[in-house]
C-alpha cells in the first residue's frame, strides 16, 4: 500500500511532540497485519467482555498522534476518553512521572504519607467550583470517586436516597451501575443493583418538546423526584454538567442553576460528576463554571493526571469531614506517581491556557460540523462545548436515532486513520474529545476526514 502523508501546509515540516511527528500517515490498512495478529492473541487471552473501539495496537504516542505497531500514525480525536487533555506524553508530565518513579512508587498514603497527595488536594481546592474551604480524598478510578461521593453525602446528611438522571453514566461498579442509565452494555445481566437510586428526566434540548427552558426542565426533574422519593429522603443529586457516555447532552441554560437552588433549599447535596468535563475540556476549568454554579462535592478523574490513574472527590470541608476517621481511602488511592502527573498536568493547564485552547478547538470544529449539515441530512444536532463536541445522527427529518450511520461514520474515520468515538443512549452520537494541545494543522486534517465521512453517506449506500 502507498504511503499517504497529510499536512495542511506541506511547505512547513510537521510539529513533533515526544518524538512523534504530528501528521496522519498510513502505511497499511487500519488495522494492519501486525495489529491483526495481536488481535488474535487478544481474543485468546483477554476477556471477551472488554470492549474495543479500534483494533490498531499502539506502540507509541505523542501529542495527538498514536503510532501503531504497523507504523501507521493516527490522529487521536478521543484522547483516551478525555484523559490526555495535555496531549499524549506531554514532556512536563513524563518528566514529573519519571522523577517520582525514581524516588518511590508507593507507600500507601494511609500508612505513611507523602507531600504529593497533599499538594494535589491543595491544588484541586483552588480549581473546583465549590465555595469556601475544601477537603479532598484521592482514589484510583472515576467509579470509585462517585461511590465515595455518595458515601460522603450519606454520612453528611444522614439520608439514603440518591438522585440521578436519564442518560447518566457514572461507572461500572455495583452502585455506579445502578446510577448509570443505559442497560446495554453497562448493566444487562449484572444485577441486582444497589437500591435507593432514583432517576429524573434530564434537560435534553434536541429531544425535549420545543421551547422547554432549563428552568422548566429542572421543575420537571424535581417534580419527578418529589413524587418518587421526596426531598427530605435525598442525600444527594448527582449530575454530569454535560453528559458524557450518555450522548454529550448539554442541558438548556438555567437547568443546572435551578437544580442547584432547589438542592440548597432542601438540604440535598449537589454532586457534580466532572469526570469527563473537568480540567479545561469544555473551555472552562470545570463545566459548572460556565453558569457560575457551585457544587457541594465534585468528582474528578480522567483529565486529572493526563493518563496516570487518579481520581478524587473534592468538596466543602464540613461535608467531607462528616466522615469518621478511617472511613475513606484505598490501597492505591493518590498513588505518588499519579500525583506527580496531576501536579504537572495542572501546571500545563495553567501555563498553556488549556481552557483557551479548548475554545479555539470549538471555533474550528463547530463551524465545520454545522456546515456539514447541508450535505448530511442525518445530522440532527451539533452540540457540546469547548473541545467536547458531538454530532447526533438521526433518520433525516425525524428524531429516530441512526446508530448504524454513527457506526459507519466512525468506521470510515478509523479506516482513514482518525480515531473518533461514539456514545449516546441510542448509540447514534459521534463524540469528539481531542487533546487540547492538538496541533492546528492536525486538527484541520482530522476535521476534514470526519466531515468527509459524515457527508459521504450517499456514496456508501450505493
Ligand atoms: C468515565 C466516567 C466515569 C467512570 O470513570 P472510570 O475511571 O471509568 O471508573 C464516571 N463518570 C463520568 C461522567 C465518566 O465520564
Amino acid at each position: 500500500m502507498t504511503t499517504v502523508t497529510v499536512d495542511a501546509d506541506p511547505t512547513r515540516s510537521p510539529a513533533v511532540v515526544a518524538g512523534v511527528e504530528q501528521v496522519r500517515r498510513l502505511r497499511t490498512a487500519v488495522p494492519g497485519p501486525v495489529s491483526l495478529r495481536l488481535r488474535e492473541r487478544r481474543a485468546a487471552a483477554v476477556a471477551a467482555g472488554v470492549g474495543m473501539v479500534l483494533p490498531a495496537f499502539v506502540e507509541r504516542a505523542g501529542g495527538a498522534v498514536l503510532v501503531d505497531v504497523d507504523g501507521n500514525s493516527l490522529v487521536d480525536l478521543g484522547a483516551g476518553i478525555a484523559v490526555v487533555n495535555a496531549g499524549h506524553a506531554h514532556p512536563r508530565v513524563v518528566a514529573a512521572v519519571t522523577e517520582q518513579a525514581e524516588a518511590f512508587l508507593h507507600t500507601c498514603f494511609m500508612v505513611t504519607p507523602y507531600e504529593g497527595y497533599v499538594a494535589v488536594a491543595e491544588r484541586l481546592g483552588g480549581l473546583v467550583p465549590v465555595d469556601g474551604p475544601t477537603r479532598t480524598v484521592l482514589l484510583s478510578s472515576g467509579a470509585e470517586a462517585v461511590e465515595n461521593a455518595v458515601k460522603i453525602a450519606r454520612a453528611a446528611t444522614g439520608r439514603d436516597a440518591v438522585a440521578v438522571f436519564d442518560h447518566a453514566y457514572h461507572g461500572r461498579t455495583n452502585l455506579t451501575m445502578a446510577m448509570t442509565a443505559k442497560a446495554m452494555p453497562y448493566k444487562r445481566g449484572f444485577g441486582p443493583f444497589a437500591g435507593e437510586v432514583y432517576r429524573a428526566p434530564m434537560s435534553y434540548p434536541f429531544r425535549d418538546p420545543a421551547g422547554l427552558t432549563g428552568e422548566e426542565a429542572a421543575e420537571r426533574a424535581v417534580r419527578s423526584l418529589v413524587t418518587q422519593v421526596g426531598a427530605e429522603e435525598l442525600a444527594c443529586l448527582v449530575i454530569e454538567p454535560i453528559q458524557g457516555e450518555g450522548g454529550f447532552v448539554e442541558p438548556a441554560p438555567g437547568f443546572l442553576p435551578a437544580l442547584a437552588a432547589w438542592c440548597r433549599d432542601h438540604g440535598v447535596l449537589l454532586v457534580a460528576d466532572e469526570i469527563q468535563t473537568g480540567f479545561a475540556r469544555t473551555g472552562d476549568v470545570f463545566a459548572l463554571d460556565h453558569e457560575g454554579v457551585r457544587a457541594d462535592l465534585v468528582t474528578v478523574a480522567k483529565g486529572l493526571a493526563d493518563g496516570m490513574p487518579l481520581a478524587g472527590v473534592v468538596g466543602r470541608a464540613e461535608v467531607m469531614d462528616a466522615v469518621h476517621a478511617g472511613g475513606l481511602g484505598g490501597t492505591y488511592g493518590g498513588n505518588p506517581v499519579a500525583c506527580a502527573a496531576a501536579l504537572a498536568s495542572a501546571d500545563v493547564m495553567t501555563e498553556e491556557d488549556l481552557p483557551a485552547r479548548a475554545r479555539e478547538i470549538e471555533a474550528v470544529l463547530r463551524p465545520a460540523l454545522e456546515a456539514a449539515r447541508e450535505h448530511a441530512p442525518g445530522i440532527g444536532d451539533v452540540r457540546g462545548r469547548g473541545a467536547m463536541l458531538a454530532v447526533e445522527l438521526v433518520r433525516p427529518g425525524t428524531l429516530e436515532p441512526d446508530a448504524a450511520e454513527a457506526a459507519r461514520v466512525a468506521r470510515t474515520c478509523h479506516e482513514a486513520g482518525v480515531v473518533v468515538l461514539t456514545c449516546g443512549t441510542y448509540g447514534n452520537v459521534i463524540r469528539l474529545l481531542p487533546p487540547l494541545t492538538i496541533d492546528p494543522a492536525l486538527l484541520a486534517d482530522g476535521t476534514a476526514v470526519l466531515v468527509e465521512a459524515l457527508t459521504g453517506r450517499a456514496g456508501s449506500a450505493a
